[in-house]
């Protein structure tokens, strides 16, 4: 008779393992914190290891740590492959809780076979305690799911977030000029930039400038946290105004005619085209356009003398890497300055600190075009909602930062003999943790300039 002891222990041992992470792997999972995910799939292969190797003790094999090895290694990398497979096809790709349950259930499935072999092979019953174990993990799911519960409405699993009560929240903020149904182009960006550029100075003014601040990933309904809109609120209060604006190519109930996203709405918003015109249509559609932005053509065409573009996402990198290459070789006064660091993080505090560096140099871009990634990153983290406490916080940072940067312009010693244009925008919205799609979340955004015409 086979020595069963150890395996009994070393089938408790995964048990406990499991029940841990049973506990905490929802969480950790909906509210994206990568450390302790991490730690839970290493905990998950251990937890694989120890019941493999008490497989093939209990088969016989006196050296089981290699098969036990590879055995939880592939068991790994097939739940990390088949749950994503599993998740689109029945939740769709952007349900974070059915990756939760799909990933539950097969480990679950996994558990009970194993434990069925090993005590097959080792030919006498193993005591309750793994099984109870085993049962105790779904016991743990509960209590993963109160403590996300803060984040279930913005994750999706409860979808609250809709066409309709969208609709209602847009009509709520009273600082826009216009509806849904009159939504204008996102084209205007580039369309009031070059009008700009090209109206004749004003009285007393000597030179066109132009900022832009560009929040990726920000929702028109944003607007509705009044507390966080310190810039916008800025530039509405030098007479200012505000209007909804869609991506997309075509306004609501019309189909898109390119992807809500990133490389498309910056590209549409530097070329004033739409993806027929630039060529950048499909969802991440990250390649080289053939088509210049204006921060080309407006040094080429003369209107400004340089322009500069601070961003930290590094698919423009890619988008623009022929306009990149050509002013360089033609010598143009286009700056691309790219911040590697996280999205939301380092890389935004790098594109603050180049574009602050841009407002107080006497000399500084006359086009400064800036991105930043708060609200997308913290989006795709946690949910493009207003009632993601991350989200919202993303909103007050791309204000508060933009308020700094609207506040260095003000303070320019040249800034009376300057004619400013500041527009806010965004490239897209976004819905549960996802953009892309023609939901009126995704595809509607918003311009907010300083002045009209
Ligand atoms: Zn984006």
């Amino acid at each position: 008779m086979k020595n069963v002891r150890p395996i009994r222990i070393r089938a408790l041992i995964a048990s406990g393992i499991a029940l841990a992470i049973g506990c905490v792997y929802p969480v950790v999972f909906i509210r994206w914190i990568v450390p302790l995910y991490a730690t839970c799939v290493a905990a998950m292969a251990a937890a694989a290891f120890l019941l493999f190797h008490a497989l093939f003790a209990a088969k016989g094999n006196q050296k089981p740590l290699v098969p036990a090895l590879l055995g939880a290694a592939g068991y790994t990398a097939v739940l990390m492959a088949v749950t994503p497979l599993v998740n689109n096809a029945i939740f769709g790709a952007v349900a974070p809780w059915g990756s939760v349950l799909v990933n539950t259930a097969l480990d679950l499935c996994f558990w009970l076979v194993m434990l069925r072999r090993i005590r097959k092979a080792t030919g006498e019953p193993l005591r309750a305690a793994p099984l109870i174990c085993a049962l105790l993990v779904l016991a743990g799911l509960p209590v993963s799911l109160i403590t996300a519960a803060p984040n279930v409405k913005a994750t999706g699993f409860i979808i609250l977030d809709n066409d309709e009560n969208y609709r209602e929240r847009i009509d709520s903020i009273d600082i826009y000029e216009n509806t849904l149904d009159t939504a204008v182009p996102q084209t205007q960006v580039y369309d009031r930039v070059t009008a700009h550029l090209k109206a004749p100075l004003p009285e007393g003014k000597t030179k066109k400038k132009v900022l832009v601040l560009g929040w990726d990933g920000c929702r028109a309904d944003a607007m509705a946290m009044r507390d966080h809109r310190e810039a916008v609120d800025a530039l509405l209060a030098d007479g200012g105004k505000a209007y909804i604006a869609y991506c997309g190519g075509a306004n609501y109930p019309a189909p898109i005619t390119q992807e809500t996203a990133t490389v498309e709405g910056w590209t549409t918003m530097f070329t004033g085209m739409w993806g027929d015109g630039h060529g950048v249509t499909g969802f991440d559609d990250v390649r080289a356009t053939k088509v210049r932005s204006f921060l080309t053509t407006a040094v080429e065409d003369g209107l400004i003398d340089s322009s500069a573009f601070c961003f930290s996402w590094d698919g423009h990198l890619t988008t623009y890497a022929d306009e990149i290459a050509y002013d360089k070789a033609n010598g143009v006064n286009a700056a691309w300055l790219f911040t590697e660091g996280e999205e939301g993080g380092e890389g935004d505090e790098g594109t603050f600190e180049k574009a602050m560096a841009e407002l107080r140099d006497p000399n500084g871009a006359d086009l400064l075009f800036t991105v930043f990634e708060y609200c997308d990153y913290y989006g795709h983290c946690f949910g493009f909602w207003n009632d993601a406490p991350e989200y919202a916080e993303a909103f007050r940072r791309s204000n508060e930062t933009g308020a700094a940067l609207i506040d260095a312009v003000k303070a320019r010693p040249t800034y009376g003999e300057e004619d400013w244009l500041i527009l806010i925008t965004s490239d897209h919205g976004g819905h549960i943790r996802s953009h892309g799609g023609d939901t009126l979340m995704e595809r509607m955004m918003f311009i907010v300039t300083n002045k009209e015409g």
